[in-house]
């Protein structure tokens, strides 16, 4: 069988503390699997720079010059993880058979591609990595994460459980890919529901080699609020039910009212006139908050601003 022209995507964001380390590890590693025949010898390493405001560039022009095989894209601009992601995986789209999207921190162990190119051989499409133990983690972060991945099941988006961005995708899976034209790229929701023989390989998370991490608290908070509202209308059903609860209990007022006044029982009451008021208004703020959300996204997707431009490239 002939071994795949494979394509190691890195996304980099201020990566310049580890990066002149990723890419030993990755290059010796590389060389290994060449020599073995699991991959063809013009297979390269694509270091996708996220506008870093650090030496990231001028590291993986470095890299690119002293290295063939290391070819190097500049976004504009910082676009986030998943759109640099994907600004490596369809600029190459026609030169490789397979790709693999890694971090650029070797959180994600590197030892686990050998396993994934042979599921790919073994005729696999897509190939998730599977985060076994986490201990590496904090406790923090492996509780949010974790529950992060159990609430998105329960609302419907078919992501596969502890499994990031470290995959191996067929170009033929890549090329469906690209007609999934969402700006709020959500990888891990989408990847699944493009469907295809997919197997897993579980790899232990690693500790991030140097420098920390591009996703504080808030910018996952906002990663996961964006995969939810992406992918799953469970929120705005969570309103109708509230909405309905809500109407249930005015009626149940009204009745009160009514009989109060029958009855001849009318006290100026200002509690119940603003207890009442406050929590219906308060209900409908957050309902409108809520469609709010999902407009603002359908307004940003009918824009259908690029997910990313790139400024340059070089080694292609
Ligand atoms: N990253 C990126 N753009 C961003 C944020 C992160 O390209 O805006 C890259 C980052 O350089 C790394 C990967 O995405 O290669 C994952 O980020 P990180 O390791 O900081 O996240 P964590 O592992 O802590 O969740
Ligand atoms: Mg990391």
């Amino acid at each position: 069988m002939k071994p795949a022209r494979l394509l190691l995507v890195i996304p980099c964001y201020n990566e310049e503390a580890i990066l002149h380390l990723t890419y030993s590890a990755l290059k010796v590693y590389y060389d290994e699997i060449k020599t073995k025949g699991l991959i063809a010898a013009d297979s390269k390493l694509c270091f996708v720079n996220d506008g870093s405001r650090d030496r990231t560039w001028d590291i993986i022009e470095e890299l690119s010059e002293k290295d063939k095989d290391v070819m190097g894209v500049k976004l504009s601009r910082n676009f986030g993880h998943q759109s640099a992601i994907m600004a490596g995986l369809e600029n190459n789209i026609n030169d490789f058979d397979c790709f693999i999207t890694i971090d650029a921190d070797l959180q994600d162990d590197i030892n686990a591609i050998t396993g994934m190119i042979e599921k790919h051989r073994e005729g696999a499409m897509v190939v998730y990595g599977v985060r076994g133990d986490r201990s590496s983690d904090s406790w923090f972060k492996r509780s949010t994460a974790e529950g992060f991945y159990v609430l998105m099941q329960k609302m419907g988006v078919p992501v596969v459980f502890n499994h990031a961005d470290f995959r191996l995708m067929d170009r033929r899976v890549l090329q469906e890919l690209g007609n999934f034209k969402e700006i709020n790229l959500f990888l891990r929701g989408i990847v699944p529901l493009i469907g295809f023989r997919n197997d897993k390989v579980v790899y232990n998370r690693l500790e991030r080699q140097a420098g920390e991490t591009k996703y504080p608290l808030s910018k996952m908070l906002l990663f996961a609020w964006n995969g939810i509202t992406s992918f799953s209308t469970f929120p705005m059903r969570l309103v109708l039910y509230f909405g309905v609860f809500n109407f249930v209990i005015a009626m149940a007022i009204v009745v009160y009212i009514l009989a109060s006044y029958l009855v001849g029982f009318t006290v100026p009451g200002w509690t119940s006139t603003m207890l009442p008021l406050t929590f219906f208004s308060g209900s409908n703020m957050m309902a409108l908050g809520l469609i709010g959300e999902y407009i603002g996204k359908i307004y940003e997707e009918v824009k259908g601003r690029p997910r990313y431009i790139i400024e340059k490239i070089v080694n292609e």
